[in-house]
């Protein structure tokens, strides 16, 4: 099946028609509508369908003899030197070439974040069929669980479960906006959060992950390249702000008297643009009001700030300047702040062996894909503490993300499929 045709029957699902944004949120009807699309697209692939203890779904592509993961539990053993990357030396030869991404979106997300890398990674199985191939080691596509943490606010929660990466007991009391913990929302999904965590004999049988994703930016555009390498991800993190002051009348209380915590807020949020120098970002993009009452002083306001730097040193002296602004400006309207981080993600840097093989694939086939780095998070990047990881980028001509108007073109995301079937014949192949 062409990309075109794979493409068009995952888009309906979970579009606002409102807004032509989707809310694809882990384990609500949108994110059913996704499992059952990605199940329905392995299994008329004869692909074998796996869901994960994390709620990730794994398409596997199986090599006969293989000593494969076919027939449940008993795996191979972790492949040792796994870690931190053996580098691109070829993965183990049992071990699969898993590709893939995420299917959820951030509220009013675009079409192409997450779901260009799972559709690619079945168009690209499509391609090798057609031409032949038949790879010497298994290949995967994945669908990772909650990456833009858009309901219970830990992005890549389901890769940083499977990795070890998050604590289970944390994540099974992790609550969304409705108060509905991650372990209910699983059990309403049929999933049991009880078997959530590090799966070991499951990455063990991983040797390699290559991300497809569209570009969040717009590097390629500028450079006339449909695709491209990534490089390195930015360090960043998420942190929480509740500032707490008090209650009253927006008509009786006198301005001397107020404990007013959307002024320090407000302040906050200048801080952050002013904070975010040399290179660095910072944004706040999510705030609440409590009691959130157009003729009322609010009690208390929540702001979630956003911060990614090309070093942790540059990371963390911009967090620490707007934090530092944020105590003075509460202190200074008797408000108090408490400030938390959610979340946290180091530099990462995509093993340099495998991305040389990637591009030296890419070359022998003419497709010309320079190398970037990128301030997104993405899987790839919590995977890459395990196993060694890649990611191919595909054209994004205006470079909007996290939008309705994110866009790739069809022949780009077509240049993608052939990269990445260019990229899994490389590392699966003979
Ligand atoms: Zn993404």
């Amino acid at each position: 099946m062409g990309f075109a045709e794979l493409w068009d029957s995952l888009l309906p699902i979970g579009r606002d028609p409102a807004t032509g944004g989707y809310r694809r949120y882990s384990f609500g009807d949108a994110d059913a509508a996704c499992r059952a699309w990605f199940s329905n697209r392995a299994l008329e692939r004869s692909l074998r369908l796996q869901t994960d203890r994390n709620g990730n779904l794994w398409a596997w592509w199986d090599v006969p003899g293989s000593t494969g993961p076919a027939g449940g539990s008993g795996g191979p053993p972790p492949r040792a030197g796994a870690a931190g990357g053996c580098a691109g030396s070829p993965p183990g030869a049992d071990t699969a070439v898993v590709t893939g991404s995420h299917l959820d979106s951030v509220p009013d997300g675009g079409a192409y974040d997450g779901p260009l890398g799972v559709v690619s990674g079945f168009a690209a199985i499509d391609l090798l069929r057609e031409r032949g191939f038949e790879p010497v080691r298994p290949v995967a596509v994945a669908a990772f669980t909650e990456e833009e943490g858009g309901r219970f606010g830990v992005a890549c929660l389901g890769s940083r479960l499977l990795t070890g990466a998050t604590d289970p007991a944390a994540a099974r009391e992790l609550r969304d906006g409705d108060g509905v913990t991650l372990a209910e929302a699983m059990a309403g999904a049929g999933l049991d959060a009880a078997g959530i965590g590090p799966d070991d004999e499951l990455l063990g049988q991983v040797g390699a992950h290559v991300e497809l994703h569209i570009e969040q930016g717009s590097a390629l555009a500028g450079l006339g390249a449909a695709v491209g390498v990534a490089e390195r991800i930015w360090p960043h993190g998420r942190w929480r702000l509740d500032f707490a002051g008090r209650a009253d009348h927006a008509g009786t209380t006198r301005l001397a008297d107020r404990r007013d915590p959307m002024l320090p807020y407000a302040a906050t949020v200048l801080a952050a643009r002013a904070a975010a120098a040399g290179g660095a970002l910072a944004t706040i993009g999510k705030v609440s009001a409590v009691p959130g009452a157009a003729n009322a002083i609010s009690s208390a306001v929540t702001a979630w700030l956003d911060a990614r730097a090309p070093d942790e040193a540059v990371l963390a002296a911009v967090v620490g300047r707007i934090e530092a602004a944020a105590r003075q400006a509460a202190a200074g309207h008797g408000v108090g702040l408490e400030v938390r981080r959610e979340s946290f993600t180091p530099a990462v840097e995509f093993d340099p062996a495998l991305r040389d093989r990637l591009a030296g694939a890419l070359a022998a086939r003419g497709i010309d894909a320079p190398v970037l780095p990128t301030g997104a998070g993405h899987d790839a990047g919590v995977l890459a503490a395990r196993l060694p990881t890649a990611m191919l980028f595909v054209r994004n001509p205006t470079g909007v993300s996290h939008s309705p108007a994110e866009h790739a073109e069809l022949a780009d995301c077509e240049a993608g499929v052939a990269a990445l079937a260019a990229v899994l014949q490389e590392l699966a192949g003979r």
